[in-house]
């Protein structure tokens, strides 16, 4: 990764390296180690950061340019392609995943970059002949130095997911990526930042906290906020953000139900619950958390399931047998098993009970083993709340119609998952969850072409798909009446 990172991690600012002089450590969650340091952004770095973009979006070349911006997109998918060996390396070291999961994670950058170098060639716009020999046309205009605000559960897969729209719409941006992953950002800000072709300014990538988000949020500068995180802090952007009456696209938390009917084919379905709960550690928005079970198979469920989840190996990325790596840090560790005991004491009955691993040589590092908790009463905070850890709650329905209301019983919307083999029943279902992605017989499958987001309390707005450039630009409607009517 040497050539990828720099002695201390820092940002990308206005074509070059920044450093802010407040240097921390970066630790690897599975051993509690340090694996080098980054310089932290506040207020002062995401000004600079701002002024550079707004500098950058005031020359027109990027913005006007949209072959340009094709090309630079384009040769920035090649670059992360070229990598992603040592970012799914650096993603084992300083985030914990699997190198499997790391490959997943990663090979998302390209596919994003690649499909918005498209989308920056493809607007047409509309136009119309409104009555004789007038016409109405729609522009679309990007919209400005576009903030871009994602949280340390995936930064490579979310901060392009962001920063490739608002580039293919010709914004400028400034990147916040989390602290956490500091290591990471700075590989991602050289491989954004050198890009052939890329004028100086358009990208910007610090590392920060919510010092340096609410920076972008409250700045009359940014006009347009791109946020991935929890929905506590997707209302407090929101809030904030309103004062300039700036777009906000929030992509925030959920609690992903697992619906699984009488005539599901378990044999293929419960390793599939097994990965939507120990991916990432539990530690992803579409974790799937909640697992509803036809009846008449729970017997079934409870005894394999509980058996394949035992059998999850837990160990570091360096490790190639390790089918699940660390949580984040201790912390997070204390967090999920304080919620565990939490429902384990209102009732909750205990299937598997998982949790900190404490003995032997994965003590050092913040390994979570995963849970199965059932419940029978909806309304228990376990349910309800987003616990961004490996721990899945079950309960049982007796129809259809009961496994939709419990489903949409729920803050939050984001993706659903119905495992049937009936022809009708999974169509009728996903038409009636109140969620923004549902998979039939599978889970997370996600496509540059198709919108993803949520319903509810898991967000506003949509990235990917056509709509995903709805956050970076303004639609301009320009009446013309070119005078041909009164030609004799
Ligand atoms: P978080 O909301 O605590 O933080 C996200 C980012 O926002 C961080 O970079 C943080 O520094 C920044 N931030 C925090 N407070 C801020 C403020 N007031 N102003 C500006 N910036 C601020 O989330 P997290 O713990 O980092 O990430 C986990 C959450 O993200 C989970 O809820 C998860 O479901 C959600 N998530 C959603 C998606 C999605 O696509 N819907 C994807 C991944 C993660």
């Amino acid at each position: 990764m040497s050539a990828l990172a720099t002695s201390v991690a820092k940002h990308w600012i206005d074509g070059g390296w920044a450093d802010s002089g407040e240097h921390r450590e970066s630790v690897n969650p599975a051993t509690g180690e340090v694996i080098g340091s980054y310089a932290m952004a506040g207020p002062k770095e995401a000004q600079a950061a701002i002024d550079a973009a707004r500098r950058a979006f005031a020359d027109p070349v990027w913005r006007t340019d949209r072959r340009l911006r094709a090309r630079v997109l384009n040769r920035m998918a090649d670059r992360f392609e070229e990598r992603a060996d040592d970012l799914v390396e650096l993603l084992g070291r300083e985030n914990g995943k699997t190198h499997d999961q790391g490959r997943l994670e990663v090979a998302f950058a390209p596919e994003t970059l690649r499909f918005n170098a498209a989308l920056a060639l493809t607007d047409t716009g509309t136009n119309s002949q409104v009555t004789d020999g007038e016409l109405s046309l729609v522009v679309r205009q990007p919209v400005g130095v576009a903030g871009i605000i994602a949280p340390w559960n995936s930064p490579v897969a979310l901060g392009i997911r962001s920063l490739a729209p608002a580039l293919a719409a010709g914004c400028t941006a400034v990147m916040n990526l989390p602290w956490q992953t500091a290591q990471t950002n700075s590989a991602i800000a050289d491989l954004v930042g050198g890009t052939e072709e890329l004028p100086a300014g358009v990208a910007n990538t610090i590392t920060g906290g919510h010092l340096s988000g609410d920076v972008l949020v409250r700045s009359p500068d940014v006009p347009t906020i791109s946020f991935t995180g929890s929905t506590a802090t997707g209302k407090q952007i929101s809030a904030a953000a309103s004062d300039h009456l700036k777009r906000v696209g929030l992509e925030l938390g959920g609690k992903t139900p697992l619906i699984l009917f009488e005539d599901a084919d378990l044999d293929q379905a419960l390793p599939i619950v097994v990965s939507a709960l120990i991916v990432f550690s539990g530690q992803f928005c579409m974790t799937g958390s909640r697992l509803l079970v036809h009846e008449r198979i729970a017997d079934r469920v409870r005894t394999e399931l509980a058996a394949r989840l035992r059998a999850v190996q837990v160990g570091p990325a360096s490790d190639p047998a390790s089918d699940m790596g660390p949580i984040i840090d201790k912390p997070n560790v204390k967090r999920i098993d304080a919620i565990v005991e939490d429902a384990i004491a209102a009732g909750a009955t205990v299937l598997v009970r998982g949790g900190p691993v404490t003995e032997g040589p994965l003590a050092a590092g913040a390994f979570y083993r995963p849970a199965l908790l059932e419940v029978d009463d909806n309304s228990l905070p376990i349910v309800q709340d987003e616990v961004f850890g490996p721990v899945l709650t079950m309960q049982t329905f007796a129809t259809e119609a009961e496994a939709v209301a419990l489903a949409n019983d729920s803050q939050y919307g984001l993706s659903a998952s119905v495992f049937s083999r009936d022809a009708d029943v999974p169509l009728r279902v996903a038409l009636a969850l109140e969620s923004g992605s549902v998979w039939v017989n599978d889970w997370a499958k996600l496509h540059d072409q198709f919108e993803e987001g949520g319903f509810k309390g898991s967000g506003v707005g949509r990235m990917r798909g056509f709509a995903v450039i709805d956050d970076f630009i303004e639609y301009k409607h320009i009446r013309l009446r070119p005078g041909t009517t009164s030609a004799t």
